[in-house]
């Protein structure tokens, strides 16, 4: 009996991992077809600088025009994209649709692009990097790129120095979702990144739970300690926009001060009559 269920157990890993890796492929295919048939979008939602409440750029989020299933959030696809290793050229075309869209804008305004920790492990994100910015022209003051935590965590000596590198280049690097991650804080002082983005989670809480309001307060401490800008994502409301102005913080973002929204959108923002300067310094 004991040989019988070692040899059942056995052919069921044996269906498991076929199962496993028929997905995989599928998903791959998928995926490979959504980059070839230009199903990705980028979709640009405004940051606003709270010195002069004026619009400091946008931050490029993706989406996927799926021709059955509509529009799909990354959530959806990403975490697929960077298990195939599709995320390299998903994650490629994003920065040159993004960096493309914003060489076209006005010279003040940066875009802010995500770039996934698995990006970073391939050897290919330097040179595409600096060929993207060569191609489209836009100067590297003006993008930012986003990491996370994460980034710092896997294989640490090769994250920092393509990260020094990027710096060098004069490209801006902003930790996002700080606050969620694993790592200690050890690992701000082996890097200059510019800017922190305090992660939504404690924004939503600051108007109930006096603990978010002292980690608010400490970002903004550890921030200033690096010479590095502070931004608080996911405002929702006026009081929260209200107290994180009080902090100090340099930017925000949240669905108060704009939803992520088509090309077109962000472009009439920008071109249109009204800049949202105006709207929102009425706030
Ligand atoms: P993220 O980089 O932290 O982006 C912010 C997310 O918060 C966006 O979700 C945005 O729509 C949402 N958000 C902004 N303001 C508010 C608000 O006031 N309230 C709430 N509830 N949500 C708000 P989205 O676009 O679904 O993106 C989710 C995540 O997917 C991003 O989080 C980022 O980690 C990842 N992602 C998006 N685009 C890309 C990409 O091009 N490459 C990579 N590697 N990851 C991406
Ligand atoms: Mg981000
Ligand atoms: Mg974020
Ligand atoms: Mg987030």
């Amino acid at each position: 009996a004991a040989k019988g269920s070692g040899r059942s157990t056995y052919r069921f890993y044996q269906t498991e991992m076929r199962l496993e890796a028929e997905r995989r492929h599928q998903l791959t295919v998928e995926l490979r077809e959504a980059l070839q048939n230009d199903e990705f979008e980028l979709y640009y939602q405004p940051i606003i600088r709270l010195d002069n409440d004026g619009l400091s750029g946008f931050e490029a989020l993706i989406r996927w025009r799926h021709p059955e299933r509509g529009l799909i959030a990354p959530m959806e696809f990403i975490p697929v994209a960077e298990e195939t290793g599709m995320i390299v050229p998903i994650g490629e075309w994003v920065l040159r649709e993004a960096c493309r869209t914003a060489a076209r804008w006005p010279s003040d305004l940066k875009i802010a692009v995500n770039l996934s920790v698995y990006q970073f492990r391939h050897t290919g994100l330097l040179a595409t990097i600096v060929s993207v910015l060569d191609e489209t022209g836009l100067r590297p003051e003006r993008l930012e790129i986003e990491i996370t935590e994460s980034v710092l965590l896997s294989e640490v000596e090769q994250s920092l120095q393509l990260l020094r590198a990027l710096k060098e280049l004069g490209i801006r690097i902003a930790i996002d979702d700080f606050g969620t991650g694993y790592s200690s804080l050890s690992y701000l002082r082996s890097f200059a990144f510019d800017k922190i983005k305090l992660d939504r989670s404690f924004v939503a809480g600051i108007e109930t739970d006096p603990g978010n309001l002292a980690i608010v307060r400490a970002v903004v401490g550890i921030a200033s300690g690096f010479n590095a800008m502070t931004l608080a994502e996911g405002i929702e409301t006026e009081e929260q926009l209200g107290k994180l102005r009080a902090e100090g913080y340099s930017e925000v973002q949240g669905f108060l001060l704009g939803r992520p929204m088509p090309r077109q959108d962000a472009e009439a923002l920008i071109f249109g009559e009204k800049r949202p300067v105006k709207r929102v310094s009425s706030l």
